[in-house]
């Protein structure tokens, strides 16, 4: 890849603007969160003073090595799976969640958090087209603790989350983002709790996301180019 990172970045940013434009959408009510997962730190140093601020890192792991590296104005995201037993190391490095996928997981991350004096934001992840192989929430499990969920004390619940079947084109990704919206009206108008967030859309679909009305994209070889591994 020719470009730099921060030329990436540009690129992205004004991808971002066209498509909220083209779905007369603001372009302010959709983030840009840039995955920073198996770059080291000098690389997301790049994109940091580019003037990007939140980063998304897959394992709790990794972003113990590279969060305390880097400016602490940056906002950390954790977009993959989190195991019960990494949640007390999890919650001090990330501000975002977007991978609660069970009630169990959730209580026990909010009683942690509650503990740590902490109130993370989440996304409830939902396998949304119901892949045997996919962490995230099953649409029929989420309709029964969304009213459970809401009543835990140490969350700010921001949202739903989804990572749509691999896919040829970007367009074969639209009616699962448009499922993953509808879900979240249809959760609305139960009333008591708006879910204003929408995770959805990577490198390869973001525009299509934003179209269908993501309100946070997570985009990640867009900007650094291809991983070697993940
Ligand atoms: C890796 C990853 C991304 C970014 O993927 P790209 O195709 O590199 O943009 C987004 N979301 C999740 C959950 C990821 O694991």
């Amino acid at each position: 890849m020719a470009d730099s990172i921060a030329d990436n970045l540009l690129e992205v940013r004004q991808r971002v603007e066209q498509a909220a434009a083209k779905a007369g959408r603001k372009s302010d009510d959709c983030e840009l969160l840039v995955v920073s997962k198996t770059w080291p730190a000098d690389k997301v140093a790049e994109v940091a003073n580019a003037g990007q601020l939140s980063f998304g890192e897959n394992k709790v792991q990794e972003a113990e090595g590279k969060v305390p590296a880097l400016p602490d104005n940056l906002c950390w995201h954790l977009i993959g799976h989190l195991q019960r037993n990494k949640v007390r190391k999890a919650l001090p490095l990330f501000d975002v969640i977007h991978s609660i996928d069970s009630l169990k997981l959730a209580r026990y991350t909010s009683n942690i958090a509650t503990e740590l004096k902490l109130k993370p934001q989440v996304y409830l992840q939902v396998n949304i087209a119901g892949e045997e192989s996919k962490n995230g929430y099953s649409v029929e499990d989420l309709r029964r603790d969304y009213d459970d969920l809401l009543g835990l004390q140490g969350l700010q619940i921001q949202g739903l989350m989804c990572i749509p079947p691999a896919a040829k084109t970007p367009e074969d990704a639209r009616p699962w983002f448009a499922a993953l919206r509808e879900l979240r009206d249809e959760l609305e108008q139960r009333g008591g709790h708006t879910l204003p967030g929408l995770s959805m859309g990577m490198s390869g679909d973001y525009p299509v996301a934003i179209e269908e009305g993501s309100t946070i994209v997570r985009v990640g070889s867009a900007i650094f180019g291809h991983r070697n591994y993940h």
